[in-house]
């Protein structure tokens, strides 16, 4: 039994992720295009044509620009609330296969526990998803202004999480090239997670099961993947929680494939992962 995370990119200009299971083989948001997401998968030996489902954590184009050629030629199910649904139908006009969930529901895909749950940001119906493989749990929280304690609960039983990075604060209020309105929207409480508040949920919600941290949605100008280590592997080091892997994942190359293997028992202490560098990009 394993599971296999593979972030093909996460930063403001993009965000897919490729999760395998035995039987299952799911995309978590298709925000490049359907050719990037094809070389993506191709480099790691991987197709689309392969794919059970793509779930979509909101409508914004950086999560879902792919899905107009890969879902609708390739007739992959869109798994989404009906509030993304629907602003996704507007924006491609055209017919897409869904397979619609309530926020907060949870529900079986293959063999792949998805529970749903309401971040904060400023989309029609956003939501964060925890997978929940025999191998291993693995949480994605990214595109939130703020953490809820809902929030919270929900992906502490993570064994690894996709978290939020986007800013630095101080770089974000120095950038002369976003019209202040923007910088508004962004550090609002329906924005996204500066580093800080990246560091303060990772705080929250560490525990020994925890393994790996992979910071996303790293803003390119904003933010610098070493300051976002740096400022989430400290909060946890002076909780004495070295046992974290904290990683920031590129926009721009796939990250090496996170394998999370348990091999005999089900109880949660038995995971490990491993980061198996599977992925050359070329
Ligand atoms: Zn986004
Ligand atoms: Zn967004």
């Amino acid at each position: 039994m394993s599971a296999r995370l593979t972030i093909l990119a996460s930063g403001s200009s993009g965000n897919c992720a490729y999760l395998e299971t035995d039987d299952t083989r799911l995309l978590i948001d298709a925000g490049l295009s359907a050719r990037q997401i094809r070389q993506r998968l191709l480099g790691i030996g991987r197709t689309p044509e392969n794919l059970s489902g793509i779930l979509i954590t909101h409508e914004h184009s950086d999560h879902t620009q792919g899905l107009g050629v890969l879902a609708a030629k390739l007739q992959i199910p869109i798994y989404c609330n009906r509030l993304t649904k629907e602003a996704i139908e507007v924006q491609f006009k055209t017919r897409f296969e869904f397979r619609l969930f309530s926020t907060g529901a949870s529900f079986e895909l293959g063999d792949i526990g998805v529970d749903t749950f309401s971040v904060p940001h400023d989309a029609y119906d956003p939501v964060g998803f925890l997978l929940r493989t025999a191998a291993g749990n693995i949480g994605f929280l990214t595109d939130l202004g703020h953490a809820t304690k809902l929030v919270i609960e929900r992906v502490r039983p993570s064994h690894a999480l996709v978290l939020e990075a986007n800013h630095d604060v101080k770089m974000l209020q120095d950038d002369t090239r976003r019209p202040w309105s923007t910088k508004q929207r962004i550090l609002s409480r329906h924005g996204h997670l500066s580093n800080d508040a990246a560091a303060q949920v990772a705080e929250q919600i560490v525990s020994a099961e925890l393994r790996h941290l992979i910071l996303g949605h790293l803003s390119s100008d904003c933010n610098r993947p070493n300051l976002a280590r740096q400022v989430v592997s400290e909060a946890l080091c002076r909780l004495g929680a070295n046992h974290v892997l904290v990683e920031a994942a590129s926009p721009d190359v796939p990250c090496p494939t996170l394998c999370l293997d348990r091999s005999v028992s089900p109880s949660p202490t038995a995971a490990t992962g491993e980061l198996q560098p599977m992925v050359q990009p070329q």
